[in-house]
């Protein structure tokens, strides 16, 4: 089999991974070497349900000696060709599409070939030959396999810009029923570790750099070495596939941010790419969901929203119609109306239609001048939605229209006419785009329908007989500090390893608004935020 065909084939593998964002890093470029990255994102390009297209995505290989039950590459599956490059092979390809100006940088993962630290190895050698051997300094994202020994980790991260372990499934249970050989100790293990490693190499180097004397300045600077993961790590998870909550999973995702600071935690809507009894049998893909998922984290990361701002336990779900900024705003009408004029950042925050961005612009724009309708629309904002919830010195903008809870979410659930919202909707396709197909031949999504909510039900209805039978009610991933200590993912590989793993504002306070500092756990007790 040639590279091409390879490429083809592991490619089309690895579009099922979205959590490949790039941006974290900022990196100029070096004579005589390959490359740079920029924070503000490498990505240029998303698809149009909004995942990065520009990395060179693909596995190292698709063999895999585990069984996950949702994954296309699973050992059972004997419908798949296998291949897998070599550590050169590879390393030539990203840099061919590198000098063609195809790709920004690497989005590395790997099926498990014969063990979670053989598979590292491999994909370590493929990396250092990138870094070392061609002086690429473009960016580049590896996922670590959960069960990969600590050598081998600190080694990934010191050739990779991000790292990522998937957590899968949101509970620990759902992971023992779909993906046996993975287990929350594994799976938080190299996490912690990572976490660790982040924070000692960012110290150290803080460290060196103020300890620096005159004399040390003037010396030879000696070539340093690489950071380690300096666009810190990030997560995946597939929505859908069990019956877990937006509630569940949104509490397990600010635990995550709280306890290993993850960069990002990305929500994956479950594609029925394999038949299993115990997976939803729908080919529903639930892109709203994650849609809405994806702006609550915004929200809990960039608006100083708590998980208890956003969702609760008896209404477990997020709203469909409405996003979840907007669905507080129509649970907190006391709040508004907001006079953009005076109110503070986390005031203007609270509004829907006023982005981070446009609150700060906003704040800025006031200091020389009175703000109304037009220059509210010339910062940005997205007046249409604001208004509702805005005066503008004193004259309220959503006039005409009743202040009330049923009016006001008529409007919002609206879909908006005009300007460019949607332009990209209309063509939206399954997954990612791929570098063999072109998106026009791609089929349209299927919308949930009833029937197919139907079918989720009965898959989910089995997933918890299943469970109830061999471990009793669902609960969390405890990210706990038993984290630390990774069991043996694949008791082929040597034991040495494994033992190390071993060891391994004022208006805010006047109109009653709700703290907004950081994530705050909103029910200690929970399994989900014992907190190691
Ligand atoms: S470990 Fe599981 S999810 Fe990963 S490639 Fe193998 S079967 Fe698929």
């Amino acid at each position: 089999m040639n590279v091409i065909e390879k490429l083809e084939i592991l490619a089309d593998a690895a579009k099922y991974d979205v959590a490949c964002t790039s941006s974290g890093v900022d990196r100029s470029g070096r004579n005589g070497q390959l490359g740079a990255t920029r924070a503000a994102g490498c990505c240029h390009s998303f698809t149009p349900d909004g995942r990065c297209i520009t990395l060179l995505k693909v596995l190292f290989t698709n063999v895999c000696t585990y069984d996950c039950a949702y994954c296309v590459n699973r050992k059972s599956n004997t419908e798949v060709k296998r291949t897998a490059f070599t550590p050169q092979e590879l390393a030539d390809l990203t840099i061919g599409f590198y000098r063609r100006n195809y790709i920004e940088g690497l989005f590395l993962s790997s099926g498990v070939v014969g063990c979670p630290d053989r598979t590292t190895e491999l994909m370590v050698e493929a990396l250092r030959i990138l870094r070392e051997d061609y002086g690429f300094r473009g960016y580049i994202h590896a996922k670590a396999i959960p069960g990969t020994s600590v050598e081998l980790l600190d080694a990934l991260g010191r050739l990779s810009d991000r790292l990522s372990v998937n957590l899968e499934l949101p509970s620990q249970q759902s992971l023992g029923l779909l993906a046996p050989a993975k287990s929350r100790a594994s799976i938080l293990a190299p996490m912690r570790h990572i976490h660790d490693s982040i924070a000692d190499d960012k110290e150290s180097r803080a460290r060196k750099r103020k300890n620096l004397t005159i004399y040390q300045s003037l010396a030879k600077p000696v070539r340093r070495a690489r950071a380690f993961a300096p666009a810190g790590q990030s997560t995946q998870m597939i929505i859908g596939a069990t019956p877990e909550s937006d509630y569940h999973i949104l509490n397990l995702s600010a635990s995550l941010y709280q306890t290993m600071q993850l960069k990002r935690v990305f929500f994956s809507a479950y594609l029925p790419v394999v038949k299993n009894p115990l997976l939803p049998a729908t080919d529903a893909v639930q892109l709203n969901r994650e849609h809405r998922l994806y702006q609550a984290d915004w929200l809990m990361r960039f608006y100083g929203f708590n998980v208890a701002e956003i969702i609760d336990e008896d209404h477990p779900f997020l709203e469909p119609d409405v996003d979840p900024k907007a669905n507080w705003a129509l649970n907190h009408l006391d709040f508004f109306p907001v006079e953009v004029n005076t109110a503070p950042l986390e005031a203007l925050l609270r509004v829907p239609g006023i982005g981070v961005r446009g609150a700060k612009l906003i704040l800025r724009a006031r200091r020389q001048s009175t703000l109304g309708e037009a220059e509210l629309r010339k910062l940005g904002i997205a007046y249409k939605r604001a208004r509702y919830f805005i005066t503008m010195n004193g004259s309220y903008g959503g006039k005409g229209v009743d202040f009330s809870r049923d009016a006001l979410h008529a409007r919002l659930a609206a879909p908006i006419d005009g300007g460019r919202h949607g332009r990209r909707a209309a063509k939206t396709t399954p997954g990612q785009m791929t570098l063999f197909e072109s998106t026009e031949q791609a089929a349209v999504l299927p919308e949930a329908s009833a029937s197919n909510k139907a079918a989720l039900e009965t898959a989910f209805e089995a997933q918890r007989r299943a469970l109830n039978a061999a471990n009793g009610p669902v609960a969390g991933i405890a990210i706990g500090a038993s984290a630390a200590v990774a069991p043996s993912a694949a008791a082929s590989c040597s034991t040495s390893r494994r033992e190390e793993n071993a060891k391994g504002s004022s208006n805010a306070a006047q109109r009653g608004m709700p703290q907004a500092a950081g994530h705050r756990v909103t029910n200690p007790g929970h399994p989900l935020l014992q907190v190691g």
